[in-house]
């Protein structure tokens, strides 16, 4: 074991980000390096897909600059620095040939897009958007446009939409499910916020898949499964996020669908944790905010004072999707129980409750959105 190595803390998301602030409420002194592939701007992912709504370019959303953050943590930060092994018996990272020693090793790297490979020549115009410097492209590439096709109907795709609208673009969705949303919301939820975002201008186009995109002028066609063609300026593809696990596989970590750690954050190698959107956390991967600060917290602890497990509460989540306001805290996946829904129009209250009536999930729509915070009171926490 390397002493006076730092502990080292990989990927400066909201997860690297909010741990480093929790170690530096408690102490002010252990030396703590961070690595980031990125520019390691300081920024609030959610913020990404509600960028044109509140009239903010990409540099707006930024919070704080790579400088900034050195200064305010205390921190050395490397950027634009991709870690390419780890070595877990001598506690070392690599970076191409440079070896680095750590203390305590913090991996969190995040999740990759998935991208679809479509064939035909038009693959320059699609962008998909998990980070602020993807998001910078993208509305570099946005001015002066008028059509986006998102292909991909899930929190994503659909906040995106919302936003492209309030921003005057002419917007397509493409998926190949029946409705939006639907890991997420139950059938009449999701039917609310479809009419809602259909109420704004959005066009659907359900139960398809995109087969080829090629270029077009200054933009691109997309030919569809099911016959139609849609012409755009830009495509957005949002179909989904997987945990990055490779690296960890090949330092001998054990993965799943992300890195496995239990309730204190260890993975199965000493020293070596992980939290965030790239962990599977005791069985859950939850790749949002509350979460990860949950887990920010209770690792902090362990880092600098004593072993923490973290707990995670009830964990709703809100769908910026301004044209149907949604919350939605989904029941777990073996949770025996049925669904009792009240429907006016766009508002929908459902209900998930086990057959002894208590209350384990729910989507709230439209007006009944508001009962979020009194509804998540009601519902047991995922950790006790
Ligand atoms: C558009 C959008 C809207 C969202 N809205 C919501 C919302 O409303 N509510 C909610 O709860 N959640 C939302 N989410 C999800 C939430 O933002 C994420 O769960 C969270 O930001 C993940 O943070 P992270 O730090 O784990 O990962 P990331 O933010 O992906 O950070 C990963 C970091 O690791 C670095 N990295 C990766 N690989 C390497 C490597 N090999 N070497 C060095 N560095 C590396 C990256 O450069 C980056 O700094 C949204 C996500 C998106 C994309």
């Amino acid at each position: 074991m390397s002493t006076g190595a730092p502990i080292v803390i990989i990927g400066t998301g909201l997860s690297g980000y909010s741990l480093v602030r929790e170690i530096r409420k408690q102490d002010k002194e252990t030396p703590v390096l961070m690595i980031t592939a990125d520019d390691g701007f300081s920024y609030s992912k959610p913020m990404l897909s509600t960028g044109l709504t509140r009239g903010k370019e990409a540099d707006q959303l930024a919070q704080a600059t790579s400088a900034d953050m050195v200064e305010q943590m205390g921190i050395e930060l490397r950027t634009h620095t991709t870690i390419t092994a780890i070595d877990t018996d001598a506690h070392e990272l690599s970076i191409g040939d440079e070896r680095l020693a750590y203390s305590k090793l913090v991996l969190a790297w995040g999740a990759d897009v998935i991208r679809l490979a479509i064939p035909g020549d038009g693959q320059d115009k699609v962008y998909s958007i998990n980070d602020l410097m993807d998001y910078r492209a993208f509305r570099e590439a946005l001015d002066g446009k008028k059509r986006v096709a998102i292909m991909g109907a899930g929190l994503i795709g659909c906040e995106f939409a919302n936003d492209l609208r309030n921003g005057e673009f002419e917007v397509d969705v493409i998926a190949p499910s029946d409705t939006v949303m639907p890991g997420l919301l139950p059938p009449e939820a999701a039917q609310a916020v479809v009419d809602g975002l259909k109420g704004a201008g959005v066009r659907f186009h359900l139960e398809t898949v995109v087969e080829r995109i090629s270029t077009q002028g200054d933009g691109v066609e997309l030919a569809l499964a099911n016959g139609e063609t849609l012409a755009a300026d830009i495509v957005i593809s949002a179909v989904g996020l997987r945990p990055r696990v490779e690296l960890a596989k090949a330092a001998g970590l054990q993965v799943n669908r992300g890195i496995l750690v239990n309730r204190a954050l260890e993975t199965s190698a000493p020293d070596v944790y992980a939290l965030g959107d790239c962990a599977e956390v005791d069985g859950h991967v939850l790749l949002y905010v509350l979460p990860l600060m949950a887990c920010a917290r209770a690792l902090a602890k362990t880092l600098v004072t004593e072993r923490t497990e973290v707990k995670y509460g009830t964990m709703p989540v809100m769908v910026k999707t301004p044209c149907c306001p949604t919350a939605v805290c989904p029941p777990p996946q073996a949770a025996e129980g049925a669904w009792h829904i009240e429907r006016d129009g766009n508002s929908v209250r459902a209900l998930f409750k086990a057959p002894d009536g208590e209350l384990l999930g729910f989507a709230v729509t439209g007006d009944y959105a508001v009962e979020k915070q009194a509804l998540a009171k009601e519902v047991p926490p995922l950790h006790d």
